[in-house]
């Protein structure tokens, strides 16, 4: 067949792997020889938004991606810097005809996209983007009237009745030129970062179908039931591969309705699917309300009076608050670059309610550890936990770390497993604050605060504000 250019760029961003991959298949199809390509930013040492985890995840996985595209005759060319610059320097370097490229969900990828777009227009290269991060593209599941969903419910019914794209086939070969320079893979020297958690996953798109394949034979049916326990292996543990794109959703959405077919209308696989459009619906929250960045998604919570960050907020942030639930969440995260969905929840519902701290910070405060942080889920989690977001916990509804524990690890497997000081001490002292004013252990503190006097503080908060915004806009 003849192909359309004689040699294309492949630009990886969020789509780390040979399989299932959009824009590498059409990339391959289009062109005699490839030239993968992944762009490391240039940032050094503190970044707000970013750490160790999460770089040391995309090291291991840019390393990974390089072996895996030598098996089908290519190789991961390094280029450092402006993404934009660094492209077309090697388009012209190498007489590439074309670029393609997965699109990015977030704002500052859309804008880089733009700007690739006009300066290959410029000087007559293709340039090719496609959609590939999520299963449907934010403007396909609108309402009937076209608007963008606010509520969860009314946008998964959409979203769960639209047919889905089936995975793409792996490209046999790229004949990737040999003579093409390329920088060394990068490691976390690059950022003058720290290292990272002792115990982050194994990265690679081997790992992740490893990871994919585990929750499917051992995970999903039971899905429903354990989701919520984190003591429990309940989930699939699939986010970060999903955030680097190690994972197509399209594989993750086949292979899961495929057992869905084995077991019908079975309500674990069922609920599993469900969490897939969570994704979305977050992802769509963003593209059409990019101000939630910045701002409350709800514009009756803007402008709420949050506390000055203070001593409590370091203690939250070194999982010492003297809330076993909350500090074994933490500690979760800083070993692991992971904590449990139900246990995210608790711990951002209590620095926003319980510490009256802003979510923003929170926010921040996640995606530098978090190694599947992703803008719109963590933005959308932030401002659910915080009362502020499309479909959010209502203000009033505020969780209560303690009845939570009872709820979710009554044995406090989950806290003894991460609070290390706490491992002797009986279950019945974890579930509740203790009554004598003594700590539960020698080296673990006393509660920072007392969880009904900052909630009523925080209804009265919000009251107020509710107020005070009636009666500006009489
Ligand atoms: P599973 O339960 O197996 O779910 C399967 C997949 O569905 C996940 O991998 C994820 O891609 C998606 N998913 C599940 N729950 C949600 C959700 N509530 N919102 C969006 N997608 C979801 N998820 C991220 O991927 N990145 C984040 O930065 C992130 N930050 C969060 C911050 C807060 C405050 C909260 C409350 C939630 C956040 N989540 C985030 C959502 C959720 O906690 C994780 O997706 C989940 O814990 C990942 O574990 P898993 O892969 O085992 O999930």
């Amino acid at each position: 067949m003849p192909r359309e250019f004689p040699l294309a760029i492949h630009w990886f961003r969020r789509d780390l792997r040979t399989l299932d991959n959009l824009a590498l298949h059409h990339a391959s199809k289009a062109a005699k020889g490839v030239i993968p390509v992944y762009v490391v930013s240039n940032w050094k040492d503190e970044h707000l938004w970013t750490g160790p985890n999460r770089q040391s995840f995309l090291c291991d996985s840019l390393a990974s991606l390089d072996k895996n595209l030598q098996v089908i005759g290519g190789r991961l060319i390094i280029r450092s810097g402006n993404a934009v610059e660094a492209l077309l320097g090697l388009a012209a370097e190498t007489g590439a005809q074309a670029i393609f490229y997965n699109q990015d969900p977030d704002p500052f990828g859309k804008s880089t996209e733009s700007h690739l777009e006009e300066s290959c227009e410029s000087r007559g290269i293709a340039c090719r983007g496609y959609h590939d991060h999520t299963l449907h593209p934010p403007g396909e599941v609108l309402t009937q009237t076209g608007e963008p969903y606010r509520v969860f419910t009314p946008y998964s019914k959409n979203w769960l009745q639209l047919e889905k794209p089936a995975p793409v086939a792996k490209p046999k070969v790229l004949a990737t030129p040999a003579e093409i320079a390329s920088d060394n893979l990068p490691t976390l020297e690059h950022w003058n970062l720290n290292p990272a958690g002792e115990q982050i996953l194994k990265a690679g798109e081997r790992a992740a179908h490893d990871r994919l394949k585990r929750a499917l034979k051992e995970r999903l049916i039971n899905y429903k039931d354990l989701r919520d326990i984190p003591s429990t292996p309940g989930t699939s543990r699939i986010s970060q591969d999903l955030r680097f794109g190690l994972l197509s959703p399209r594989t993750v959405y086949a292979k899961t309705a495929k057992l869905l077919e084995e077991f019908p209308n079975q309500v674990g696989i069922q609920t599993f699917i469900k969490e897939l459009a969570w994704r979305e619906f977050y992802m769509a929250i963003l593209h059409h309300y990019p101000h939630v960045l910045e701002d409350e998604f709800s514009p009756a919570w803007r402008g709420l009076p949050w506390d000055e960050p203070d001593e409590k907020f370091e203690a939250w942030k070194e999982g010492r608050t003297g809330f076993p639930i909350i500090d074994a969440g933490i500690r979760e995260l800083l070993a692991t670059g992971f904590m449990h969905n139900r246990v995210r929840m608790i711990v951002a519902m209590f620095l926003t309610k319980d510490l009256h701290i802003d979510w923003r910070l929170g926010e921040q405060f996640f995606m530098q550890h978090l190694t599947d942080g992703e803008i719109a889920s963590n933005n959308g989690g932030w401002q659910w936990s915080a009362g502020t977001g499309a479909d959010a916990a209502p203000y009033f509804r505020i969780q209560n770390p303690w009845s939570q524990t009872k709820r979710y690890d009554p044995k406090g497997t989950y806290i003894k497993r991460w609070v290390p000081e706490l491992v002797d001490v009986p279950a019945k002292a974890l579930l509740e604050a203790p009554k004598d004013g003594k700590p539960i252990a020698a080296d673990y503190p006393l509660p920072c605060v007392d969880h009904k006097t900052e909630r009523d503080r925080t209804l009265a908060i919000f009251k107020r504000h509710k107020q005070e915004l009636g009666r500006a806009t009489l």
